[in-house]
């Protein structure tokens, strides 16, 4: 069975474009494949943090995950930092990787540009990125289309390393990434992706009060000004996230309303509110839950962390071997 990997920053709660871009496919790809998902709280210190917030941040993190579907007994789910070896292998890859290279992610001219001065970890976040993947020798990574950079960067590193230490035998894999098809979900302000870090999102276990707050002033087609206006619905996020989340027979239903001026846009946006609370409400549920056993999410996540911990160790063992490292 094919290997995959994936991770989450703790740097705030789960939204619902981690959810449709990766989170959501990782539960399905968990019955497919040997699964590994990591909270990645090593990747989240890269930008100025409180430390209590992260711990906060990380259970409910974990807590998110499960809630979404993640299942314990069918892949591993685990906390970087419970696992040294990802910053042991990123350290080797950072000898690899040109810094030309690190120097033209787009993460990394968006994030720099926020921060008064800028860390090493950010910019080597890329590399700590191929490490947590190439650890495990995943083939498949699950994410959003904001990290495609970010895995070529890997598949380059996997190509150098491979070159230089094993050639005549291919040690790591050339990672690829898995898309779907909301690989890039905007912000409700309509301005950039939605992220944890710009304030801009719909959380997954959101109560749906707030939730409609946050839709009604929700950006839509620009252009329809008045109520009258027809609209285009391809250009209106509000469609796309109909897209993600009303059945078919309604995304139609909304593009004529929209293509014909037959609804307003909060007409469109209570039917998405409708079709969100049909998935959400389940998933609310299931959280509640999770958090009334603490003392099972912190088995779950240990038991996660061991198993993860044999295989790295195994890969560290191999890649020390072939270094001329003890
Ligand atoms: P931060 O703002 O701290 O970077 P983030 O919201 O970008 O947080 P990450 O933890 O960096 O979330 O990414 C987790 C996963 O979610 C990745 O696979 C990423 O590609 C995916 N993802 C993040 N934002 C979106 C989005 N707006 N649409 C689709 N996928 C997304
Ligand atoms: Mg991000």
């Amino acid at each position: 069975m094919s290997r995959i990997f994936s991770g989450i920053q703790p740097s705030g709660a789960l939204h619902i474009g981690n959810y449709l871009g990766a989170v959501k496919n990782w539960a399905d790809l968990q019955h497919k494949y040997e699964s590994f998902f990591c909270i990645v709280d090593y990747h989240a210190i890269t930008v100025p943090y409180d430390p209590d917030d992260l711990r906060a941040r990380t259970t409910d993190m974990a807590l998110s995950l499960l809630a979404a579907g993640l299942d314990p007994a069918k892949c591993t789910l685990f906390v970087q930092s419970a696992v040294p070896e990802h910053t042991e292998l990123a350290w080797i890859f950072n000898t690899l990787t040109p810094l030309g290279e690190l120097e033209r992610q787009t993460q990394f001219k968006e994030k720099a540009s926020k921060e008064e001065s800028v860390p090493a970890g950010l910019l080597n976040y890329p590399v700590l990125q191929a490490a947590d993947i190439l650890l495990y020798r995943a083939e498949l990574v699950p994410v959003g289309e904001d990290q495609v950079q970010h895995l070529e960067l890997s598949r380059e590193i996997s190509r150098k390393w491979n070159a230089r230490f094993s050639p005549a035998k291919v040690f790591f894999p050339e990672p690829k990434p898995l898309l779907t098809p909301t690989r890039r979900v905007m912000g409700l302000d309509g301005q950039a992706k939605m992220s944890k870090s710009l304030g801009n999102t719909v959380e997954l276990l959101e109560d749906p009060v707030s939730i409609w707050e946050k839709l009604k002033p929700a950006v839509t087609d620009p252009k329809r000004v008045r109520r009258t206006d027809p609209g285009t619905p391809e250009v209106c996020n509000i469609y796309h996230l109909h897209k993600a989340f009303s059945p078919p027979a309604t995304v139609e239903h909304v593009a004529v309303q929209c293509r014909t001026a037959g609804w307003g846009c909060i007409d469109c946006k209570k039917v998405l509110h409708e079709s969100m609370e049909r998935e959400l409400a389940p998933i609310r549920a299931r959280a509640k839950e999770i958090a009334g056993n603490p003392a099972k999410m912190k088995k779950d996540l240990a038991a996660g962390a061991e198993h993860a911990r044999s295989i790295a160790s195994e890969t560290m063992g191999e890649v020390k071997k072939k270094m001329g490292l003890t």
